[in-house]
């Protein structure tokens, strides 16, 4: 088919006779797709801010900064341009980790309720839509690795402190799943996304409404990260979300004693 790629081989033996060797290239083609799209989509959601960035200077060098207001203000966009440039870097640098040691099973046992309660402490100070609740049961703790897992849940909660509606409560909760797992849900009260756009949200720069994703200051990345996380956990992971009413990310991991070395 179109989309396959072959590479030929030829071994010429002592005698003369000549073997065509053909090898299915499709899977390393594939990723180098990937790999290719995603240098090109990180150069360009670094290039925009950096662009207003230098706008900027270029403005405020050419006179405008000699009006108070005027400096002040530009001051501010290139503060947030520089933000969001430092929020892309920090993201990109997570996904590279992870990615690289996509190959070993973290194994700490992780006490995932505590975690729960250092992230939404963590997240107090960001402004957001509503309270956090949390409802957290005794649950033996999870295999992994705390400062990823940490990842996941700042992520998450982040995401349903973004998108949920002005003055609705977020409800984290933590609770067994069968014998074997844990499962973490976290729930907004926000717009809800599309059915559409579900399958797609945890590709790279994948964003439902990219304007109002990147003023509200995400980079593209969180949910492709919080995959690749739960992926390393040998976990599991679902969005369900009902326009209008809002969304509940899943993500079920296995327990610690559960997992032979
Ligand atoms: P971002 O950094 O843009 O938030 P993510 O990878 O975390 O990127 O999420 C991808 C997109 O999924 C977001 O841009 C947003 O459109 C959508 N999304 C994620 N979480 C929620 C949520 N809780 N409610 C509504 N939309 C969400």
């Amino acid at each position: 088919t179109r989309d396959q790629r072959w590479e030929m081989r030829v071994t010429t033996l002592a005698d003369g006779r000549r073997i065509v060797h053909l090898v299915d290239r499709t899977g390393s083609y594939a990723t180098e797709r990937i790999r290719v799209d995603f240098v090109a989509n990180a150069s360009h959601e670094l290039r925009t801010p950096l662009a207003s960035l230098l706008g900027y200077v270029e403005t405020l060098e050419d006179g405008a900064g000699e009006d108070p207001g005027l400096r002040e203000r530009f001051l501010k966009i290139m503060h947030g341009e520089a933000r969001r440039m430092q929020r892309l870097i920090d993201d990109l640098i997570s996904l590279s980790r992870i990615e690289a040691e996509k190959y070993r099973a973290p194994d700490d046992p992780v006490a995932l309720g505590e975690l729960i309660d250092e992230v939404c402490l963590e997240l107090s100070g960001v402004p957001r839509a509503g309270d956090v609740v949390t409802e957290i049961a005794e649950v033996a703790p999870v295999r992994g690795d705390a400062s990823q897992l940490s990842q996941l849940l700042h992520n998450v909660i982040g995401n349903a402190m973004k998108y949920g509606r002005e003055g609705t409560p977020i409800l984290v909760s933590l609770l067994p799943e069968g014998d074997s797992m844990v499962r973490l849900s976290v729930t907004d009260q926000g717009d809800g996304i599309p059915p559409e756009h579900l399958p797609r949200l945890t590709e790279r720069f994948y964003r439902v409404d990219a304007g109002r994703s990147r003023t509200i200051g995400g980079t593209g990345l969180g949910l492709s990260i919080v995959k690749h996380i739960v992926e390393r956990h040998r976990g599991r992971f679902d969005i369900a979300s009902v326009v209008g009413k809002g969304t509940t990310v899943s993500v079920l991991l296995p327990l610690a004693a559960v997992i032979k070395p």
